[in-house]
């Protein structure tokens, strides 16, 4: 972003982040704000803001916040060259076409690297090195067309990628990139059937790989993400099942790789894999373009189940109408259709839960229903899964199963779920780790900095002493200055990629400016400075030693970390010292 730092800066100062954030949600003057229903969360009373002075936005029930590119990196789910160039041209604003044309080069170059590996490994497939793969896989009833259509390939053991790259005076560089090659300079896939990944535009974007030895882990392996590759955004088999999900109307979510491929040559063509258990946000919102509904399919077993409950909810916040079919334990579509044919698949996929019947079943296995408290857990538990979705009548629909089924009277489970939408999503918050927790002097210290500029010279001084956090803070605003622009929420908001430390800005830049005392801000920020230099000697000082217990159990010489250690504990003690004699001030 460095040399386009300043079109950023001139493009924001022209964004309306109003007229962005209404594409959206249905803003409502108030004061100097507009507020709405948060479109991130389910409320029924609105804790939206947004600010057009300060060109922010924040919510006070889910903590979210940023400005006009922030919103709709997070509402659309995509990167923010993405939401730059989307506002760029809704305001008819010509910027960015630098940057634009190296990622776009980036890309391009990816992507044939991408489609001369999966040529190269496809060839080797039918080479003489390729012969126990090209076994399994016809063992697994792809025939030769299938394994074109799919592109599937072997990477043998050795490095015969890397050969080739030397051979034809490619350059090495961009298969490091493309994460073919690791940093040592050998080929990532050795021994392995190789997968190549595509996206909806039928490009080949990423590679998947399975061990050919059982023993051998992991059994799967994927390249490393890059900015083709993104796990959470990739389906596999998308390219080739997008005309299917259309046209059946539903998108069937298997767990693997080959699970994808057996449903394809078996003629059950809209099925598709996440990468990894979890289906993301960045999945629906593919999958939303095509269908709204969903069926998952998977193992009967106990991960497989958990898998199922987990992606459940998600699910549903997105207003998709989901099923579930779940196979006997231990067999997945691969080895059910092996057994018994891909007509009683078919039967059993006619014969899905819905998602009440599913946890249903699913927790009275784990609880006994019978027994009024045990009974009280379940019910809660699915109330909350179905208080994610977003259309009232559909979750009154569930309700009204739910207390039939269950035999509990509606109004009370109506009132349990009114309970949840309102305090859901505050509870959530609270859960966030505490490591990623904004400390609170650093948070009082960034409030004092945006509210007195001041300070931030006197700042520059602890360079070096202070939490990284902070120090990030510091280096941003310094590029800021640098660049002639200005330090606020808005501007300090588009160069953090540290959500929690958004969100925290967001909510600071609502309060109005005056919110400290001019006598009280001197001893803030001293009080501030000296908790934050404490923390992060500490923080050093722990690093440190768990340097030295590594190099005990190895048995090496410690000594280096001890006398450093010893250092900064003298440091630590002068800093205490100096605070003696004054009241502690707790943050
Ligand atoms: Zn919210």
């Amino acid at each position: 972003m460095e040399e386009d730092s300043l079109n950023i800066g001139q493009f924001l100062e022209r964004v309306d982040i109003v007229e962005v954030v209404s594409d959206y949600v249905k803003l409502k003057k108030s004061g100097k704000n507009f507020k709405a229903l948060c479109p991130f969360h389910p409320e029924k009373t609105p804790s939206f803001f947004v600010n057009p002075e300060k060109q922010i936005f924040h919510c006070f029930g889910c903590g979210i916040g940023g400005n006009a590119i922030k919103f709709l990196m997070n509402i659309e789910k995509i990167s923010f060259y993405e939401a730059v160039n989307i506002i760029a041209k809704k305001m008819g604003i010509e910027i960015l076409k630098r940057t634009d044309i190296k990622e776009n080069l980036e890309r391009k170059k990816l992507l044939k690297i991408n489609e001369y590996t999966a040529n190269f490994y496809n060839r080797l497939l039918f080479s003489q090195y390729g012969k126990i793969a090209l076994e399994y896989l016809y063992k697994r009833n792809l025939n030769d067309e299938y394994i074109n259509k799919f592109m599937l390939g072997f990477a043998p053991k050795g490095n015969f990628l890397l050969n080739k790259i030397e051979e034809e005076k490619l350059n090495k560089d961009d298969f490091i990139l493309a994460g073919l090659i690791d940093e040592d300079g050998e080929d990532v896939f050795k021994n392995r059937i190789i997968l190549p990944i595509y996206n909806i535009k039928n490009e080949i974007i990423g590679f998947g790989a399975r061990a050919i030895e059982e023993q051998i882990l992991p059994k799967y392996l994927n390249i490393k993400e890059n900015i083709l590759f993104n796990k959470s955004a990739s389906l596999y088999g998308i390219n080739w099942a997008k005309e299917f999900i259309k046209s059946s109307g539903f998108a069937i979510f298997v767990e693997g790789y080959f699970d994808v491929l057996k449903m394809h040559i078996n003629g059950i063509c809209n099925s598709i894999a996440p990468m990894g258990t979890a289906i993301t946000e960045m999945h629906l919102n593919i999958l939303k373009k095509l269908t709204d509904k969903i069926l998952l399919l998977f193992d009967g077993d106990d991960p497989g189940i958990r898998a199922g409950m987990r992606n459940l909810e998600n699910i549903l916040r997105k207003g998709f109408e989901i099923k579930i079919c779940m196979l006997p334990a231990g067999f997945d579509p691969d080895k059910f259709i092996d057994e018994y044919g891909v007509k009683s698949l078919h039967n059993f996929i006619e014969h899905s839960y819905d998602f009440v019947d599913f946890a249903i079943s699913v927790n009275s296995q784990i609880y006994d229903i019978k027994n009024p408290k045990e009974k009280s857990i379940v019910v809660k538990e699915i109330v909350k899964i179905i208080s994610n979705i977003p259309d009232e009548i559909e979750r009154y629909e569930f309700l009204k199963k739910l207390s039939e089924k269950m035999e509990v009277k509606l109004e009370i489970l109506e009132d349990y779920l009114e309970k949840k939408i309102n305090e859901g999503y505050k509870s959530n918050l609270n859960k966030i780790e505490p490591k990623n927790q904004i400390f609170s002097a650093e948070g009082l210290l960034i409030e004092l900095l945006l509210n007195d500029k001041k300070y931030l010279e006197k700042i520059f001084e602890y360079r070096g002493q202070l939490t990284d956090r902070i120090e990030k803070i510091i280096l941003i605003c310094e590029n800021l200055l640098k660049r002639g622009l200005e330090i606020n929420p808005n501007f300090l908001i588009t160069e953090l990629d540290d959500e929690e430390l958004i969100n925290f800005i967001s909510s600071v830049g609502m309060k109005d400016n005056n919110t400290f005392s001019e006598n009280k801000k001197e001893r803030i920020f001293n009080d501030c400075i000296k908790k934050l230099r404490e923390k992060k000697l500490l923080v050093e000082i722990d690093n440190l030693k768990k340097r030295m217990n590594e190099k005990m159990v190895k048995g090496q010489n410690y000594n280096d970390e001890l006398k450093e250690i010893q250092r900064l504990h003298t440091q630590l003690n002068q800093l205490k010292r100096r605070e003696n004699g004054k009241e502690e001030k707790k943050f």
